[in-house]
């Protein structure tokens, strides 16, 4: 990775990895088994607190077998946050089902109860009941998560929580992930912690989370020879990547601290900037890990300063940001199916950008950011 440009998100290692990595060479558990896929698994279901932890090879996996244990199947329908990345919706598609897109709303930007509860009764009235709820903690900043349970438990549909960007994040003292009848985390290289590549699904029993391990590991039956009466997949962690997951483990918290201090830098740096708004949680209910930090650009009260105006002025300085996520119901391949809500997740993504937000933003890139900030907004 280039040196001098200032990314969004790179991998910031702690320190041990290596030692896990080395540990698994001299015992040459070089493969999808192994002391360290355990012991990844042991630190998160310690970290996140009676919880039950498969390791897995990708967020977008987990979110896969999620949607395999929930039974969702062909002619089935799921509902989907519309304001999320592709990986969030891919997996309804590779079961046969059809997505079904819900609008956010605009305090924490996820879910919206409103519309997710608009969707269930026109689907029960006009079709069927939908299987399952896809609801998604953006940025790291949980959605309402009483109103989206209270809504899934009065229609008796399964949350799939999608924690891929909210690993630490936590509402009133409880961890994300653990919120949906299953929760799911990316290790991807962007991510809070990255193990190169992996994710985990989050089981409420340890009967779940042995299913998904014989599912991501190609459903053998117990036989001497491969025998097999499901269909299975390769979906499993590598001893390797797990390795350097033991070693991101010990440095988590310290470096979601340093995370919420960028996100306070941007809060400083936006204060006294008029059309931009700095996305934070609703109230102190909410935990964010901050994963990313992102803004609002009015540009009917910045003089005609747009976030695309902002996202050129950075790029011009060797500076990554991004847009918010497209919603799904606005993707070519996606926007033949339902859509329930109004356009707060279009103007999220018309007026939203993403800033660098990585754990190891040195002073100097701070400074850099600023200045590009201040010459733009003439401050
Ligand atoms: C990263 C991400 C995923 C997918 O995780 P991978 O490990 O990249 O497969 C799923 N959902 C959301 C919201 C993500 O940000």
């Amino acid at each position: 990775m280039h040196k001098n440009k200032i990314w969004l998100s790179p991998p910031h290692m702690g320190g041990s990895e290596l030692k896990y990595i080395q540990e698994a060479f001299d015992s040459n558990w070089v493969a999808p088994i192994g002391p360290n896929i355990n012991a990844f698994e042991q630190d998160l279901e310690d970290y996140l607190g009676s919880h039950h932890v498969a390791a897995l090879n990708s967020g977008t996996s987990a979110i896969h077998l999620g949607l395999v244990l929930l039974g969702v199947q062909p002619g089935d329908t799921v509902l989907c946050q519309s304001m999320t990345f592709s990986a969030s919706a891919n997996p309804i598609l590779y079961q046969g089902a059809t997505p079904i897109f819900i609008d956010s709303e605009t305090e924490t930007y996820n879910l919206c109860p409103i519309a997710l509860e608009e969707a269930i009764v026109d689907k029960i009235a006009k079709d069927k009941k939908p299987k399952a709820i896809i609801a998604v903690h953006l940025y790291g900043i949980p959605y309402k998560i009483d109103q989206i349970r209270a809504v899934a438990d009065k229609y008796s549909i399964p949350i799939l929580e999608d924690s891929a960007e909210a690993l630490g994040s936590s509402y009133k003292g409880q961890k994300c992930g653990t919120f949906g009848d299953m929760g799911v985390f990316s290790f991807n290289g962007s991510k809070i912690i990255t193990t190169s590549s992996g994710g985990a699904i989050v089981t409420k029993t340890e009967k779940l989370k042995e299913e998904a391990i014989f599912l991501a590991t190609q459903a053998r039956d117990e036989a001497p020879h491969y025998q097999h009466s499901q269909i299975g997949y390769n979906y499993r962690m590598s001893n390797i990547c797990a390795g350097i997951g033991r070693g991101q483990m010990e440095v988590l918290d310290y470096h979601i601290g340093l995370r919420r201090n960028i996100h306070e830098f941007y809060v400083e740096l936006f204060e006294d900037i008029k059309g931009v708004t700095v996305f934070t949680v609703p109230d102190a209910t909410y935990f964010s890990n901050y994963w990313l930090t992102t803004i609002l650009v009015r540009p009917s009260e910045t003089n005609g300063v747009s976030s695309e105006t902002l996202r050129l002025a950075l790029e011009a300085a060797n500076i990554e940001s991004r847009p918010l996520w497209k919603p799904m119901h606005l993707q070519p391949v996606f926007c033949k199916y339902p859509y329930y809500g109004n356009t707060v997740s279009e103007t999220l993504f018309n007026d939203g950008l993403c800033l660098p937000s990585g754990s190891n933003l040195s002073v100097e890139d701070r400074a850099q950011i600023k200045a590009v900030v201040f010459k733009l907004f003439r401050k």
